[in-house]
């Protein structure tokens, strides 16, 4: 199906809301996948869900019509998810398949990676996931030790990742190594996408107090890479890098006109705290009112600072690390909520029914995820060093490897 490209917002709009109502069941609010031990039939339901999407003409509205996309405007997106509320969207893959990994293809990807990959996550062939973090850390992600080798017309990668999120589900992993040790640390590296079935790759999955195991931990052992699997520049890892960190932040705190539907990240939408007030029936009580006033105060805030900043970053009147602003709100509404939902429950937190949105358990799961808000997509103290440093000039913090060979950079055991 050919895009229009002089289809007005509204024409699309209406077009989006016919089709939506004959084509789309509506969405069931269930517990996520995040609660049970096989979630492969969401992840099957995604990718379904995406080819419905991509026939009916409304996949990948703001990629590029080359890559498989619409080719359409942010506001074009915007119509979509408002009017896609309520129905059954693959959410799943907005983030990080779409909303991080297919932008920063899209930027520094070369003709066949964008072609290949985007096309195919556009289909709803294909997913993609992360490998950045490391066992050593995460935090500084410039310091990372897994190390990529040439080896005749192509590479060998050898270490180790964690922390990638619903990598088992996925089918390529954009993945940051060392190539150079006698660079300074953010000079010596190169973005690979790695496909995760390839020989040498070990994938665990970790299971989190809450029960979910949408973590994954992966070891290379000799993965051998073709040329073509290189993003970018070989040593120029850290520019891809840098866009890919802009793109997390801007999908997590809300602001990337990749992400279709309104939830962006999973189907882990734990209760919200008016959700907990009426499940314990204090939807009446004033001093919870006052709470819920707190919390949709915030909430306000977050969207209208999404909709600022995301603007003026894409005005070129804020520079990308502006995303950093969203990511910190992202992490306070998450955190209120968190709090709040705990609050309101009191002693119901731990009872009833926890597998049933609206519930009073089920703010008790979602309080046990607390703390993901704050370290994923860059912790929120690196997010205010990020501000403070970029944006409001204070000083750099301290960092002995500057410029130092990585080689010689001393690290922990
Ligand atoms: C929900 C979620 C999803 C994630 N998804 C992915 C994924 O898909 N792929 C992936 O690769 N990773 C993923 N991660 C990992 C995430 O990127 C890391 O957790 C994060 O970068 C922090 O790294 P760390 O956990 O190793 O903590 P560390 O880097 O060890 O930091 C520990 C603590 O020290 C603080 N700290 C560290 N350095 C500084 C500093 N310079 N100044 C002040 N404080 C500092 C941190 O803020 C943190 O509180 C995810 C994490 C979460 C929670």
């Amino acid at each position: 199906m050919t895009q229009d490209p002089n289809e007005s917002v509204e024409a699309f709009r209406a077009r989006a809301r016919d089709w939506l109502a004959a084509t789309l069941p509506r969405r069931l609010d269930r517990v996520a996948a995040d609660t049970v031990e096989d979630d492969s039939h969401e992840w099957e339901r995604a990718r379904e869900l995406q080819k419905t999407l991509y026939e009916g003409g409304f996949a990948g509205i703001c990629f590029p019509t080359e890559y498989g996309g619409l080719g359409l405007g942010e506001e074009y997106q915007k119509a979509f998810t408002e009017e896609s509320e309520g129905y059954e969207l693959p959410l799943l893959l907005n983030v990080p398949s779409f909303a991080i990994c297919a932008a920063t293809l899209l930027e520094t990807g070369s003709e066949e990676q964008k072609r290949e990959r985007i096309g195919a996550a556009i289909r709803g062939e294909e997913i993609m996931c992360q490998l950045l973090s490391e066992p050593s850390g995460g935090s500084d992600l410039a310091g990372l030790i897994t190390r990529a080798e040439p080896d005749g017309d192509g590479w060998v990668l050898n270490g180790a990742k964690t922390w990638s999120t619903s990598a088992y589900a996925a089918d390529w992993g954009l993945c940051l190594a060392r190539t150079d040790w006698d660079a300074p640390k953010h000079q010596g590296l190169t973005m690979f996408l790695v496909p995760l079935d390839a020989p040498g790759l070990t994938m665990n999955r970790v299971r989190m107090v809450n029960g979910s195991r949408e973590f994954c931990e992966e070891f290379f052992d000799d993965v051998r890479l073709p040329h073509s699997s290189v993003v970018g520049e070989v040593g120029d890892g850290w520019t891809v890098a840098s866009r890919q960190l802009f793109h997390e932040r801007s999908a997590v705190g809300g602001g990337s006109p990749y992400i279709s539907g309104r939830r962006s990240v999973r189907t882990r939408s734990y209760p919200a705290p008016d959700q907990v007030a009426r499940a314990v029936g204090a939807d009446d009580d004033p001093f919870v009112r006052e709470l819920l006033g707190e919390y949709l105060a915030l909430t306000t805030v977050h969207q209208q600072t999404v909709e600022r900043v995301s603007g003026a970053i894409t005005a070129g009147t804020l520079p990308p690390s502006a995303s950093s602003m969203l990511r910190l709100l992202h992490a306070e509404v998450g955190h209120l909520s968190a709090d709040l939902g705990l609050r309101i429950a009191g002693s119901a937190v731990a009872t009833g029914d926890g597998g049933t949105p609206g519930t009073e358990g089920w703010a008790g799961i979602g309080y046990l995820m607390r703390q993901g808000g704050s370290l994923g997509g860059g912790s929120t103290e690196i997010a205010r060093n990020i501000i403070s440093e970029r944006m409001l000039g204070m000083p750099r913090e301290h960092a002995p490897d500057r410029g130092v060979p990585f080689r010689e950079v001393r690290r922990g055991n």
